[in-house]
């Protein structure tokens, strides 16, 4: 019997990595670039899902899965630190492999929140060094790696720039690692288990937090009216949903100027993900009491966690 006559088995391999990190240190963009020579997103939903998964990535038998941190901006009212362990530790429950991901140089508060919480899982951390195209001092990047080795006991340290690398082959080898051997959980071709709608929806609530932060309060939700190719163009209608009048002046901004950054920080995004020009409108209406309205929390994506 020689080596042709064992039958193959199965050879590929799936996991879930969970992205963890306070605000803003990259993890949208980070993962915008991981998925981005994947255009089709389907809204297929495998019963398997155990997370909110936010991107799939399948190259030559690995199959990444990758899953966000839910909510973290969604509980405003809650106090940071109680916000910041439901949502880390809820991510990365049964997760494979944990990457979280810090700033440049800083090392803050909560970002010593998300390290807490991550230490009780029972996957391997990687330590993502991210945006260290914005380091002028080099040399001080070696140093704090040190220092955060011996905050916890990291897989791994990686220094990258989400933005500014152009080639995640190597990032790709290393987490193909931690990937353990089974079947793929999704179809090969698949991006997303969320709707291009949803993720629309997500773009342009992004876009609000970050634009108003604290001046927001509460809760804002978007509806996509409509999404609809036309041509060359990708037509996007989005319905902003406020409690208060005075909440949609506040997001509508003076001469409109607030709610245009918003639209053109979002299509930006939009372009990117959907591989095409997109034509952005935006709408800001009251309507009180959504939140109770169950027709409405369906449509917006909430009930099928
Ligand atoms: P998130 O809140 O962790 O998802 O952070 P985002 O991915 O939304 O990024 C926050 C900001 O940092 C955005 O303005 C990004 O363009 C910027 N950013 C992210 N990664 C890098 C990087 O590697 N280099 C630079 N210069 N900016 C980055
Ligand atoms: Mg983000």
């Amino acid at each position: 019997m020689n080596e042709n006559d064992i039958p193959a088995v199965t050879d590929t391999r799936c996991g879930y990595i969970a992205i963890v990190g306070r605000p803003n240190v990259g993890k949208s963009t980070l993962l915008n670039h991981l998925l981005r020579q994947k255009v089709s997103i389907t809204s297929r939903k495998p019963q398997t899902t155990r997370h909110r998964i936010l991107g799939i990535h399948t190259q030559d038998g690995n199959q990444y899965v990758f899953v966000d941190t839910p909510g973290l901006h969604r509980e405003r009212k809650k106090p940071l630190n109680r916000i910041m362990n439901e949502t880390v530790i809820k991510t990365i429950k049964d997760v494979d492999l944990i990457l979280m991901v810090v700033d440049k140089l800083a090392w803050t508060d909560e970002d010593e929140l998300v390290l807490a919480a991550v230490s009780r899982a029972n996957a391997p951390v990687l330590l993502l060094i991210n945006k260290i195209d914005l380091i002028p001092d080099k040399p001080r990047l070696l140093p704090h790696m040190e220092l955060l080795a011996g905050k916890a006991d990291f897989a791994e340290i990686i220094p990258l720039s989400a933005l500014k690398d152009d080639n995640f082959d190597r990032l790709f080898s290393i987490l193909e690692k931690y990937l353990p051997p089974g079947p793929f959980l999704f179809p090969p071709e698949q991006v997303t288990d969320r709707s291009s709608r949803f993720v629309a929806a997500e773009m342009i609530r992004e876009k609000i937090t970050r634009q108003l932060g604290d001046e927001l309060p509460y809760e804002t939700n978007v509806e996509i009216e409509k999404y609809a190719t036309e041509g060359q163009l990708l037509v996007i209608h989005g319905l902003i949903l406020v409690d208060k009048p005075g909440q949609k002046q506040i997001i509508i901004g003076k001469d409109g100027e607030r709610l245009k950054l918003i639209g053109s920080e979002a299509r930006k995004d939009m372009e990117k993900m959907f591989q095409s020009k997109v034509l952005l409108k935006l709408w800001v209406k009251v309507r009180s009491g959504w939140a109770d309205d169950e027709r409405a929390l369906q449509s917006l994506g909430y009930t099928s966690d």
